[in-house]
């Protein structure tokens, strides 16, 4: 089905021990779907694939991304399944081939103690966060070929507790289940899937949660580089494990949840 162009690649992939370290980060002809890839760490990782030679495209409800002449924007709000398929469409382009997909769109409103969590409240998250994730995958999964790639991502909040983010944490917690659940069935088809968990990056995202504490004293700069290398964790710290993760050189890594914290968790 047109893949010949890609053996090279695939070789790699599948046999990596002769491959050069320059080729081991080569995506050079592989297509690659990003959600939420308009800004934050999801426009890191577009511009990292991309300039490792792949064919991206971006989905978001945000089209920030279509300035980028980089990378091809479809507008797609994950939540609705008929946007998924278009957006699986359009990157698989007419070979019909989906080489890499990142989940990465991914929602957290400011929460607060479980208490005064509403069911509403937790099943957006759930169903953002969650089940858009699953359909996403599961749609990609169809044209995906041997050698492909799949990396959700998760937090470190799945990975501990978290008081007043126990929504978030729970459908992180359960990204983390897919991503090991995923794994496991799709092995067999040669198709890698992994999770990175990130702790704080400074992001859109994140200033959004961080800016109402300015407020009552919070040093927001402080608060967002409190780990122990003290860096600001920065959107491309994870674009970088990510481009790890969906190149040769993870072609052994499967099942894996990536910390990406300065750690934090350690
Ligand atoms: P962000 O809010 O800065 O950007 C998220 C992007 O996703 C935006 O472009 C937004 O428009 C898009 N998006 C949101 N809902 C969407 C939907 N329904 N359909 C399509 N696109 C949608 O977020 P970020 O900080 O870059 O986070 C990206 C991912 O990383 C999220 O899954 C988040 O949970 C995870 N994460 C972030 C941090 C962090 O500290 N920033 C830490 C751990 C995990």
């Amino acid at each position: 089905r047109g893949f010949g162009n890609l053996a090279a690649v695939t070789d790699q992939l599948v046999s990596p021990e002769v491959a050069a370290v320059s080729e081991l980060i080569d995506l050079a002809g592989r297509r690659a779907l990003i959600t939420g890839g308009a800004k934050g760490i999801g426009a890191a990782i577009a511009r990292r694939l991309a300039e490792a030679g792949a064919i991206v495209t971006v989905g978001d409800v945000d089209d920030a991304a279509d300035e980028d002449p980089d990378v091809e924007f479809v507008r797609c709000d994950i939540t609705r399944p008929d946007d998924v398929d278009a957006a699986v469409s359009a990157a698989a382009g007419d070979d019909d081939r989906l080489d890499i997909v990142v989940n990465n769109a991914g929602i957290f409103p400011t929460t607060g103690p479980m208490l005064d969590a509403s069911d509403d409240f937790v099943a957006r998250m759930l169903d953002v966060n969650v089940r858009s994730t699953f359909s996403v995958a599961r749609q990609a999964a169809k044209h995906m070929p041997e050698g492909g790639s799949i990396v959700n991502l998760a937090s470190i909040a799945a990975l501990g507790g978290g008081a007043n983010i126990s929504a978030y944490a729970a459908s992180k917690a359960a990204v983390v289940s897919l991503t090991r659940a995923f794994a496991r069935e799709l092995g067999p088809r040669g198709i890698r899937v992994n999770a990175v968990a990130p702790g704080v990056i400074d992001t859109p995202g994140v200033r959004d949660q961080l800016e109402p504490l300015k407020a009552s004293g919070v040093d927001i700069a402080s608060r967002i580089s409190a780990n122990p290398l003290g860096l600001t964790g920065q959107p491309d710290h994870v674009a970088r494990a990510v481009l790890f993760l969906v190149s040769p050189l993870a072609a052994f890594v499967t099942g894996h949840v990536l910390v990406v914290d300065g750690g934090s968790t350690a």
